[in-house]
């Protein structure tokens, strides 16, 4: 039995055999539809099998990598080594009082509709990120004013041991776009919401406004991973790369939008060597012209293609 086959028995043994995929094409779960194909790619349904993945992770040192819904990823063509864990089947919801329970494969946009049915206020910015609940807490994601730091109450993750632990947003240096998530090899498994009692026909004006800015300015007829590039403080990304006359450049498949300067889409096919060249040519654009660095908000995960 070579190696392969001997991860792959012990993953079914972790979590069950049908949640459990070897060399999954990743492109299929990404908003970029870009990327290689993950040794292997498994959806657990429990926080114990979770836990269990990792204790096996560390023992056996395979690498693990979090997949949410794949809309602020890219991953290269070569594809990821080791274990994908995708936690689309923990995607509960619940409420009690003013709070929001949302496990963390929901999507952030589901938990801001069921605030809404609740009559409660606090979540409505993230009505249009498609993102999960555990990426939206990863990136801090926020849109409009809003962002995750302002409504999270408190977190459960499975930590680098494989243990349960709840942490609170205060402990999570949540900033613009960023968390300690990643320093810690944390994975979010739950998030728990404060938000305030409102109106429901004012809670769903401000959402219906901001799917309709959304709407109306996003490229969103062609995949991408949203805004690629961090807000530079003191500029806005996107005008700097209208200003830079980008709109509408394209390497290979990908293309920096004509309707929206802060995406990059993948117009026609592209590959991810594609996407990352673009990035870094617009990236060395802005800079030539302006003097700004452009960080990406975007992450870059996975290997080259052979
Ligand atoms: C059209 C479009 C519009 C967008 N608009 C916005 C916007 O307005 N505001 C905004 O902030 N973002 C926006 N984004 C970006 C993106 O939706 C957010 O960053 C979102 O929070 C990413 O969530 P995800 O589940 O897709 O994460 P993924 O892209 O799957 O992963 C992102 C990172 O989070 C990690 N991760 C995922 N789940 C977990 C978990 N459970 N535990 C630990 N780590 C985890 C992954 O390993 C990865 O490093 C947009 C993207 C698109 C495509």
């Amino acid at each position: 039995m070579d190696n392969k086959e001997k991860i792959h028995n012990k993953l079914m043994d972790i979590v069950k055999e049908e949640n459990v995929k070897v060399d999954e094409m990743l492109r299929d779960h990404l908003y970029t539809k870009l990327g290689g194909k993950a040794d292997f790619f498994i959806t657990p349904t429990t926080y114990e099998e979770i836990q269990n993945v990792v204790k096996f992770s560390k023992e056996e040192d395979v690498p693990f990598t979090l997949l949410g819904n794949g809309s602020n990823l890219i991953i290269k063509d070569g594809g990821i080594r080791g274990i994908v864990i995708n936690l689309k089947h923990l995607d509960k919801i619940s409420s009690e009082g003013n709070t929001v329970v949302a496990q963390s494969g929901a999507r952030i946009i589901d938990a801001s509709y069921y605030a809404l049915e609740q009559h409660l206020s606090g979540l409505e910015f993230a009505c249009g990120i498609p993102g999960t609940v555990g990426g939206a807490l990863y990136m801090n994601a926020g849109a409009y004013g809003g962002e995750i730091k302002d409504v999270l109450d408190y977190a459960y993750v499975v930590d680098k041991e494989g243990n349960l632990v709840k942490r609170l947003a205060s402990e999570l240096d949540l900033d613009y776009r960023t968390s300690n998530i990643p320093d810690n090899g944390d994975i979010v498994v739950e998030a728990t919401f404060n938000l305030k009692p409102g109106n429901y026909e004012d809670i769903k004006a401000v959402m219906d406004d901001l799917t309709y800015k959304r709407e109306s300015k996003q490229p969103l007829e062609y995949p991408s991973c949203g805004s690629v590039f961090k807000r530079p403080p003191g500029y806005f990304a996107g005008k700097l790369i209208q200003d830079s006359k980008l709109q509408g450049t394209s390497i290979g498949g990908a293309e920096v939008s004509t309707k929206h300067a802060g995406f990059i889409v993948n117009k026609d096919n592209a590959t991810t060597s594609d996407y990352i060249a673009l990035i870094e040519h617009v990236q060395k654009t802005v800079k030539e012209k302006f003097g700004v660095d452009l960080e990406r908000e975007v992450r870059i995960i996975g290997e080259d293609a052979e």
